[in-house]
């Protein structure tokens, strides 16, 4: 059953051979429950070297994802490649080396929590919508903000703060 898990090595053989390199291509539909979204992990490719020492065997690792998350600040999808290391020690006692929980940790921590599809985005209008990178609308966005209302109030009526609530 375990033996049969691409993800899952037995120990005597890996020190028989005295190390391994293994290069792995993972279907992402595998991972999609580690994502918010299902549909975020499009590729994964996975690098595993162990090496063997007097009484363990290091597991030194690599993923390399690619992902479609949405940008922060205007919500449009964008595509992105990340890739993480991860190192592990299995003690000579064990018969399996079983790595599917690391690389599911390590995928599902690859992404940062915040993207921009561009440092520069502009994000969206915050009166009209609009995505600010690609379309121009005339609204004025100064006036949709409650802290700048309140200075036009103060800038009419100097001397006057309390007049605001006085209806
Ligand atoms: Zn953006
Ligand atoms: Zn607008």
């Amino acid at each position: 059953m375990q033996e049969n898990d691409p993800l899952v090595f037995r120990y005597a053989d890996i020190k028989a051979e005295g190390g391994r390199n293994v290069k792995l291509a993972p279907a992402p539909a595998a991972y999609a429950d580690v994502f918010d979204s299902p549909d975020t992990l499009k590729k994964l490719r996975l690098e595993l070297d162990f090496s063997v020492g007097g009484d363990s065997i290091l597991l030194e690792g690599r993923i390399y994802a690619e992902l479609e998350l949405i940008c922060a600040r205007c919500g449009d999808p964008l595509a992105r490649a990340f890739e993480d290391s991860f190192d592990e020690v299995y003690p000579d006692s064990l018969e399996y080396i079983d790595a599917r929980e690391l690389i599911r940790e390590t995928v599902a921590l690859v992404a940062p929590i915040k993207v921009l599809c561009s440092d520069a985005c502009k994000g969206r209008c915050l009166v009209c919508g609009v995505n600010r990178n690609s379309k121009t609308c005339g609204c004025r966005t100064d006036k949709a903000s409650p802290f700048s209302a309140l200075k036009d109030l103060d800038l009419k009526t100097p001397g006057k703060p309390g007049k605001k609530n006085s209806k």
